[in-house]
């Protein structure tokens, strides 16, 4: 047996805030619909696999140099896809938006510095603060997991945190903030100069009438957005997050990244993608259909479904949430169970994905 057992992971001369700490771990099982981490499930459409391709061949002739570290053809095709007026030196990338967090938390948090969030709310933003050793503080939601302008600055100013994480859309429960939200905590942070991080992840899907906290980079140096092509992009294995901001921000940033972070692999295919992003956000409106089919089927069985601004819903109004996500992965159904009480997450997937999850639920529920 070459497991380590908890007892030697114990001996070993751990961090002391690392000790006692649970990996992500959301499970990787092999079952025929996988709604569990938010992932585009539809594949990669044929033109961009081949663009990708291409460009990675292209990139494979001189990977015996090291990639360009300032990643600037991609920046610029980000500024581009963005819009919003950016220019290239407000744009940063990273392998996953998991990864730029980290590295805003290296540059703003560290030993003695705290990171506001308020839970639910991602699960990596606890871990990322203990890898950084910065201090998580748990910010209180009201209502159905809601979160208004006012509670959220009264709470900032009261902590004076040096970073506040804002996700918006929220994961998991799928709902965005207001933007009155943003501009009420970045007052309330600018009182004692602390950054303000909006993690939209999941912006591409938002409901018509939802806005993006890009609109409001302008005039505020201290306010980052941070985006994925994980998601609406259909390219989570590529790992590329990114993020724009004041350019005082990206050269903060230059000075915690590793040498050549962003590998020319990487680089070449968001490139390619880029190129094409109007055929691999095609699936996004499929994926927004899905979602509303899934909060449409979840009230006709009764249960409880949050405003979902993503490409998955969180539903409440279960019995035991964990006997439901085992007869739903009995079933071959895996969704996501956050640890909250009567509740689950689950994806957008296909159509047919869709169609089995609601199909299974509707048995379990029932107990056909
Ligand atoms: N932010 C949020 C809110 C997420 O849900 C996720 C992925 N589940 C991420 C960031 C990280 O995604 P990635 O590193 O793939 O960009």
């Amino acid at each position: 047996d070459t497991q380590s057992t908890p007892e030697a992971l114990a001996a070993l001369p751990l961090r002391e805030n690392l000790r006692g700490l649970s990996p992500y771990g959301a499970p990787q099982l092999e079952v025929p619909v996988t709604l569990n981490t938010n992932e585009n499930t539809h594949p990669v459409p044929d033109e961009v696999v081949e663009a990708i391709a291409a460009s990675v061949a292209e990139a494979a002739v001189t990977l015996n140099r090291y990639p360009d570290r300032e990643f600037t053809e991609l920046r610029k095709r980000l500024s581009e896809y963005l819009g919003h007026g950016l220019s290239e030196t407000q744009l940063w990338a990273a392998n996953g938006s998991n990864e730029i967090l980290q590295q805003l938390l290296q540059a703003f948090g560290g030993p003695g510095r705290t990171v506001m969030g308020f839970p639910p709310t991602y699960s990596m933003y606890p871990l990322l603060a203990a890898g950084t050793d910065t201090g998580y503080l748990a910010g209180v939601r009201g209502e159905n997991f809601s979160l208004s302008a006012a509670s959220a600055a009264r709470q900032v100013a009261e902590h004076r945190p040096n970073v506040v994480l804002l996700c918006s859309p929220n994961n998991p429960t799928g709902t965005a903030l207001g933007l009155d939200v943003v501009e009420a905590v970045y007052e309330a942070a600018e009182a004692h100069q602390g950054m303000v991080v909006v993690d939209e992840a999941y912006a591409e899907f938002a409901l018509a009438g939802t806005e993006s906290a890009l609109s409001l980079l302008t005039g505020r140096p201290r306010l980052v957005v941070t985006r994925t092509m994980s998601k609406a992009f259909a390219l989570a294995g590529a790992r590329l997050g990114y993020l724009a901001a004041a350019p005082e921000v990206t050269d903060a940033l230059r000075l915690v990244r590793l040498p050549y972070h962003l590998s020319a692999v990487a680089q070449a295919t968001a490139n390619a993608a880029l190129q094409h992003y109007d055929v691999l956000l095609e699936t996004v409106e499929d994926i927004k259909r899905q979602r509303d089919r899934i909060v449409e089927g979840l009230r006709a069985l009764g249960l409880d479904p949050a405003v979902s601004d993503s490409n998955f819903v969180f539903f409440g109004g279960l019995g035991d949430a964990h006997a439901v996500w085992q007869g739903l992965l009995d079933r071959g159904v895996l969704v996501r169970d956050v640890g909250i009480a009567h509740h689950l997450r689950v994806t957008a997937g296909t159509e047919a994905e869709t169609t089995a999850f609601l199909d299974a639920l509707r048995e379990v529920m029932t107990g056909a």
